[in-house]
């Protein structure tokens, strides 16, 4: 027996040890196990290239509790160490590497999300939960086995052990204010969530497995049972392998392995295979998405070789395509660094243009591919690509080719096809392409009625950025210009051949104005006569697009305020049509009670339109209409 003591520096690292990321205790399995695979990795290494001559086999590692004397085994069948190897790797490297790793991240220990996955404490964070713990291990090398025991002092022992297979087992001496980790649904909790996709197999107990019956068997024997091992990972998950060797349905089925909970099939899936100028592989799938942005976040799940970090993935993967599901990982991606250094950091930049890149040109193939199934999805997807085109002006060129304008009766054009094939109809004044839009089918409707009366196309674009976006479009499509259907009336915007002449002289068009402006509460409303056709509606309310634009996205959050238009009053324009039998009744009554009453009537069904009556100004309207037909 030997006994020595860790050079250290502080008096007792311990007690920091256990105190470091109190919240994160439960990492030290990931870390022993991921050491416990890398000695097993190692093993298989070293046989391939003839430098252990040693039998391979089917290693496994073993996780066992023994509640009754508060230990946890972690068993490794790997390379294992010798006796200098431990005094060596265990007493000074991997101390000193846990002691950096204290000295460096301890003052934003505090702070734990600074620090992703808290990578590099390695063997040490055993003691976050154990008040002892021992190494027993026998190197495939020719040399005795060792046992290794720290009891969380700088004293450790070493002596001889009989342990005649080779490998590691470590024993940690669950502390009293740990014992969690001495329960079986605890530790199952822990090996799903870190270690599911390990690449050597992990066993935890043994479960009971039904066999098929033997032949003859009768209707009431029940079926014959076996214990196996209990594995609790896939060792070769779909992202390791090559896309060649995958299916559709192999995609489909390791989507219900990452997310058991998840009952609806992803639309389509994009795997990442990269390994110059870093090496990152992955799969992100498009699950189907509605407009709410925040709610499905942090699904896409990071690994660094098969080792889940975390499933926040903020600064390595863009912004919009957090929305996504799936996995990437890669050991290129610094992971013991706080997150705004993470976001400067010059790989993790590549690795981010690199995601968004696959994402567009997989959906670029998909749409050329298959427009039609492109076209049935786009509900679905188009609220990451909108956003992606918002945010990442990359994304935004590329999407160019296949982002979609689906009109109110679902034909689906691309910004090229708008200009092409509604163009010619839909031109105003300055000769440009007037988009006409919707953002509600219902509460638009008439609106969208009397635009597709005269012919035109109008778009359907419910998603609560637009505003954002068409405001991009205009500024990089000098020659187009959005206005939705109630924006303002569409025979004011559109260029048209002939003008309408108005059945109105000047006298009365004057007349006609006096009336109206004594009437209409000049707070809410501008009046524009119009000669229209004589079967337009006599009032149409409209909303000039712009005003309406830095409302909506003053609510959304950005970019509208900026002309101090805080808190703008609503403003609306009431286009009269001069045209309308109804503006000839107006003129003609005799007393000025019924001429009010007349306009006041007109007014309020052209508000009702608009779903502007509300409250008393409804009520008001729904006496007058039952006296109006009494
Ligand atoms: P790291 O794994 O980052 O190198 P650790 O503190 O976790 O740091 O481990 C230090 C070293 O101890 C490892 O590099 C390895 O050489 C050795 N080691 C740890 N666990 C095992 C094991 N189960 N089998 C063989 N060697 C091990």
């Amino acid at each position: 027996m030997s006994k020595g003591t860790i050079n250290v520096s502080v008096d007792n690292i311990f007690p920091l040890i256990k105190k470091f990321l109190y919240s994160d205790h439960e990492i030290f399995l990931r870390e022993l196990i991921s050491n416990a695979t890398d000695a097993t990795v190692k093993l298989k290494y070293l046989t391939n290239i003839g430098e252990a001559k040693v039998e391979y086999g089917n290693p496994m590692i073993e996780i066992k509790i023994d509640k009754e004397n508060k230990k946890l085994h972690i068993i490794d069948q790997g390379i294992g160490m010798t006796k200098d190897e431990i005094e060596k790797y265990i007493n000074e490297i991997a101390f000193s590497g846990a002691e950096e790793f204290l000295e460096k991240y301890k003052d934003e220990a505090g702070d734990d999300k600074g620090i992703i996955g808290h990578f590099g404490l390695g063997f040490y964070s055993a003691f976050m939960v154990a008040e002892k713990v021992e190494i027993i291990s026998k190197s495939f090398k020719d040399e005795p086995a060792v046992h290794w025991e720290c009891d969380g002092s700088p004293e450790y022992v070493t002596e001889a052990s009989d342990k005649t297979d080779r490998g590691t087992e470590i024993i940690l001496h669950i502390a009293d204010d740990s014992l969690e980790f001495l329960e079986d649904a605890r530790i199952t909790e822990l090996l799903t969530k870190y270690n599911k996709f390990m690449p050597i197999p992990i066993k935890f107990g043994m479960r009971t497995e039904t066999l098929p019956k033997p032949e003859g068997a009768k209707e009431e024997d029940p079926a014959p049972t076996e214990e196996v091992d209990n594995i609790i990972n896939n060792p070769t998950p779909a992202w390791t392998k090559q896309p060649a060797d995958l299916n559709p349905d192999d995609y489909k089925s390791f989507y219900r392995e990452l997310y058991p909970m998840q009952f609806e099939d992803p639309l389509f899936n994009i795997h990442l295979n990269v390994d110059y100028p870093f090496n990152l592989t992955g799969i992100l799938y498009f699950p189907k998405m509605t407009n709410d942005m925040n709610s499905q976040k942090d699904k896409i799940q990071l690994y660094q070789n098969q080792v889940f970090v975390t499933d926040n993935v903020e600064g390595i993967v863009p912004e919009f395509l957090t929305m996504l599901r799936g996995v990437i990982d890669s050991p290129d991606i610094p992971l013991n660094v706080s997150r705004s250094y993470l976001q400067a950091d010059g790989a993790v930049k590549k690795i981010s243009s690199y995601i968004t890149r696959k994402v567009a040109d997989k959906l670029k193939s998909l749409f050329n591919s298959n427009r039609e199934e492109f076209e049935q999805k786009w509900n679905d997807i188009k609220i990451v690509i909108e956003y992606g085109m918002l945010s990442e002006d990359k994304f935004f060129e590329k999407a160019q080719a296949f982002a979609l304008f689906p009109t109110v009766d679902n034909t689906f054009f691309t910004i090229e096809e708008l200009k092409e094939k509604i163009k010619p109809l839909q031109t105003d004044k300055d000769d440009k392409l007037v988009v006409l839009y919707a953002s509600n089918k219902d509460e638009q409707h008439a609106y969208i009625d009397a635009a597709k009366e005269k012919g035109y196309e109008v778009l359907f674009l419910d998603s609560p950025i637009v505003s954002h976006l068409i405001q991009k479009l205009e500024s990089t499509e000098e020659n187009v210009t959005f206005v939705r259907v109630d924006g303002d009336h569409i025979d004011n915007l559109i260029k048209k051949d002939e003008e309408q002449i108005s059945k109105l002289n000047e006298d009365e068009k004057k007349s006609l104005t006096t009336i109206l402006t004594e009437i209409i509460p000049k707070d809410k409303f501008t009046v524009q006569l119009e000669a229209m056709d004589s079967k337009a509606n006599p009032f149409i309310i409209t909303q000039p697009e712009f005003m309406r634009r830095m409302k909506e996205m003053q609510q959304s959050g950005g970019g509208g305020g900026m002309f101090g238009m805080g808190n703008m009053p609503d403003m609306y324009n009431l286009v009269v049509n001069t045209n309308n039998e109804l503006i000839g009744e107006i003129l003609t009554t005799k007393t000025a009670k019924k001429k009010e009453r007349l306009v006041n009537q007109a007014l309020d069904l052209a508000r009702l339109s608009q779903n502007l009556l509300k409250g008393e100004e409804l009520t008001t309207f729904i006496k007058r209409s039952f006296d109006m037909i009494k």
